[in-house]
């Protein structure tokens, strides 16, 4: 009886709050060591792990911003149409390299160099051409339509710094100013694991009392959007011992352990059992919803991300808590997702000290505003609800009870997946 009660205050202690969680993680994790580099057409998600100075300025030259004429600002008449022959043609990677007259033009195309001693660009929709003379009516602004070079890129700059997740925008500047290849930190190794003796792999066909493996195939695209090498480790089954051994293997090779299920205090959980017997767990009972219990902690120094079972608690406990972890392991500086303030659509009770997310879908109101629409069916087992969602409505743990109208903190899938 004592022994059972000392238990019990062992699992059951305070929870902790989402914040102190994701302070402790700041806190606790470092990144893997180690980098490598990669050619820009396998950088993608990956993480910088030094700064990237531009070689080359961009663009490298002056050009024209618009299909047109090239010429100069000071051969045009401030008050009257401007008559000027043409002296050339520049296209895009085929630049007039003669000397242009004094008041000349030169056909210039988007994307061509500007014609030495040409400053301004008239736009051909905007004169009049006949024969070998174009009119350029007054009113062009001194160096309309020309792009400076450099004015994206300086040569020598840092355009991107140590520590930036490299999606398709920062990949395009890299190449812009000149890099063939990058230096990134080395991905980070996740060991993927399901747990539970009825999760099956899908396809196979189930007996009453099973399910298929959601959880695995989602959180592999989770891990994939962040850059990660990813083991598929299976489906471990609800014995102590075959978890416990799962992870005493995969713990050598991998950065990270993350698990869905088994986690909660229930007497079929082994997995926060198997965890403690080869390291340590931190804390497993947050103040949250979906979600409770959420295991972190680590298997002979590998760090140890055991998610709870059902599906939509998974993706959420990754969104908020695994994917900051993932990304600190893996070198990124930037870990906290933007929310942004939303009115709801909707009216709400949740239990105080408690944060709360709620699948919603971005619609307008009546008054034909921007706001969120919870979606109906908030069980944490219905995964159509993710598909159905734009993001998660996040609710503070003060609140009790939400009225329609009132803004809410919004966080778009589209900001944390990838
Ligand atoms: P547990 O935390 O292991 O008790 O699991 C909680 C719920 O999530 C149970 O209904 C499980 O069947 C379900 N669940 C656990 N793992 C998976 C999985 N990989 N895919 C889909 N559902 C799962
Ligand atoms: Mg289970």
């Amino acid at each position: 009886m004592t022994q059972l009660s000392d238990d019990c205050f062992a699992f059951g202690g305070a929870l902790m709050s989402a914040d102190e969680a994701l302070e402790i993680l700041d806190r606790r994790i470092e990144p893997v060591t180690g980098h490598e580099t990669v050619p820009l057409s396998a950088a993608l998600h990956r993480v910088l792990s030094e700064d990237v100075v531009a070689r080359e300025a961009s663009p490298p030259h002056d050009n024209a911003a618009v299909d047109g004429y090239a010429l100069r600002f000071s051969d045009l008449r401030p008050d009257r149409d401007s008559h000027l022959p043409v002296a050339g043609r520049a296209t895009a990677g085929h630049p007039w390299r003669d000397a242009v007259p004094s008041g000349a033009a030169v056909r210039i195309f988007t994307g061509a160099v500007m014609p030495a001693a040409l400053d301004t660009v008239v736009m051909q929709e905007d004169v009049t051409v006949e024969g070998d003379t174009v009119s350029v009516p007054p009113g062009l602004k001194p160096g309309a339509n020309r792009r400076k070079a450099g004015e994206d890129i300086a040569a020598g700059a840092v355009i991107l710094r140590r520590g930036a997740r490299l999606r398709p925008q920062e990949i395009g500047l890299a190449a812009a100013g000149g890099m063939a290849e990058l230096a990134v930190y080395r991905p980070v190794r996740v060991g993927l694991f399901s747990t539970g003796d009825e999760v099956r792999e899908p396809g196979g066909g189930l007996t009453p009392g099973e399910i298929y493996d959601a959880n695995r195939y989602m959180l592999r695209g989770l891990l994939q959007g962040l850059g990660c090498a990813i083991s598929d480790l299976g489906i471990l089954p609800d014995r102590a011992d075959a978890v416990r051994d799962a992870l005493a293997a995969a713990a050598g090779d991998h950065d990270l352990l993350l698990t869905s299920g088994g986690v909660s205090t229930g007497e079929e959980d082994h997995v926060k059992a198997a965890v403690e017997a080869l390291g340590a767990l931190h804390f497993w009972r947050l103040a949250i919803k979906p979600g409770r219990p959420l295991a972190l902690g680590h298997v002979n120094g590998t760090a140890f991300v055991g998610l709870p079972g059902n599906p939509v608690a998974v993706m959420v406990c990754f969104l908020r808590f695994a994917r900051p972890i993932v990304l600190r392991l893996g070198g990124a500086v930037d870990l906290r997702p933007s929310l942004y303030k939303v009115p709801a659509a909707f009216a709400h009770r949740k239990k105080l000290d408690r944060r709360e997310w709620l699948r919603a879908r971005l619609g307008t109101d009546d008054g034909g505003r921007l706001a969120a629409f919870k979606f109906d069916k908030q069980g944490s087992g219905i995964i159509s609800s993710l598909v159905a969602a734009d993001g998660l409505v996040e609710l503070p743990e003060r609140m009790t009870e939400l009225s329609a109208g009132e803004m809410v903190d919004f966080l778009p899938f589209s900001e944390v997946l990838g």
